[in-house]
């Protein structure tokens, strides 16, 4: 009797394990075109787990990240605050271990790390590829930091403008950050945290030469935060020229990175043209126009990033939309018209656009040409 009951509860959860596997437990990928001459990682650097604050287990962390398409994540458990830690190992090396072990399997690259908590100023800073993260758990953040410099790792300052710290929604550089930057030991900025966007951190970013970070922050699981048909988790996406741990710091040493969040690629101009150009592709380029006639161009965009055009100048031979979006994954039609009854021929025409949503500064919008061939 007992033995049929153990076969048969095992093939109760083996049948429910091997049918709900293919639609639970799917990876969606975040389709962004790589640009010439390397390999884009997309990651999130900055998450927490039971063994901080979070309310789940590291391999869950592991998981989710595949699932949202993502090739790399560092989990940076807080090493000051650790509620849980009367029910949760207090060892704060212990969320890395496990997630790596959970990466290794689902080719989820996992960056050891952790998050110096203070007040402000200096805030939150995360540390990123430490080798002992129980070592950086000092009374004085200055200490902590000089013993993340010793280790190696790679530091960068933690939603600047989050509420609690800057009652203004505004971050402020503070001379103890001015100070790290100056040491060349603080090295990157998040430019956005979750729901959050920091427009002056993007200002710094380019005036300090900053890594720009775009993270989650996450705490509770990721669904609950991001459900599914709502925006999904920021990324910060990196460009390197071997897709490894060492590859990544090598990006983030020579700040190879673009923050995409809410529908907006935020980074140097040097990775966003590219991306928009290897996004991009007029179908119909080449067509006669005569007179005032219309004619319809086709644009595919093979990217999930939907690109806001606005037109920057108006076209001396031809009329064309003010004003186009072009859809993720979509092929739009943009309206053109010869602007005079003379019109006939007129080779290569240009057709330049700002794209709202594709910035290399707070306020500066890539500008664009759609290029088209009047026979
Ligand atoms: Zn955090």
């Amino acid at each position: 009797m007992r033995k049929f009951c153990v076969s048969f509860l095992c093939v109760a959860i083996f049948s429910f394990a091997a049918c709900a596997a293919p639609t639970l437990r799917a990876r969606t990928p975040v389709l962004i075109p790589d640009v010439p001459g390397y390999i884009t990682i997309k990651g999130d650097f900055h998450m927490h787990t039971v063994f901080s604050d979070g309310y789940v287990w590291p391999t869950i962390r592991v998981e989710e990240a595949w699932r949202d398409g993502l090739d790399a994540i560092a989990i940076s458990d807080h090493l000051e605050y650790l509620p849980f830690k009367s029910d949760v190992s207090p060892n704060r090396d212990r969320s890395y271990e496990i997630a790596r072990r959970a990466g290794d399997p689902l080719d989820i690259l996992v960056v050891k790390g952790a998050e110096i908590t203070r007040d402000m100023p200096p805030g939150h800073l995360n540390a990123l590829f430490i080798t002992n993260a129980e070592a950086l758990a000092v009374p004085r953040w200055e200490d902590a930091v000089e013993e993340a410099r010793k280790q190696g790792a790679y530091i960068f300052y933690n939603h600047p403008g989050w509420q609690r710290q800057a009652p203004s929604g505004v971050g402020t550089l503070y001379a103890e950050h001015k100070k790290l930057i100056a040491q060349g030991t603080l090295r990157g900025i998040e430019i956005v945290n979750g729901p959050e966007y920091y427009p002056e951190a993007f200002g710094w970013a380019n005036e300090h030469n900053l890594t720009m970070f775009g993270n989650s922050d996450v705490h509770e699981p990721i669904g609950l935060s991001y459900p599914a048909g709502s925006d999904r988790r920021p990324i910060t996406l990196v460009y390197v020229k071997e897709r490894s741990i060492k590859g990544i710091r090598e990006a983030f040493d020579q700040g190879r990175t673009v923050v995409f969040s809410q529908n907006r690629l935020m980074g140097k101009e040097d990775f966003l043209r590219p991306i928009f150009e290897q996004s991009v592709k007029v179908l119909n380029p080449k067509f006669p126009l005569r007179g005032t006639e219309r004619k319809l161009v086709q644009i595919h965009n093979i990217s999930d990033v939907n690109y806001e055009l606005e037109l920057a100048e108006d076209h001396k031979q031809i009329n064309a939309l003010k004003g186009i979006t072009l859809n993720a994954r979509q092929t739009v039609l943009l309206q053109v018209s010869g602007r005079s009854k003379e019109q006939s021929g007129g080779g290569k025409v240009a057709l330049r656009y700002r794209v709202k949503n594709l910035l290399y500064g707070p306020r500066e919008p890539l500008v664009v040409s759609i290029n088209i061939e009047l026979l």
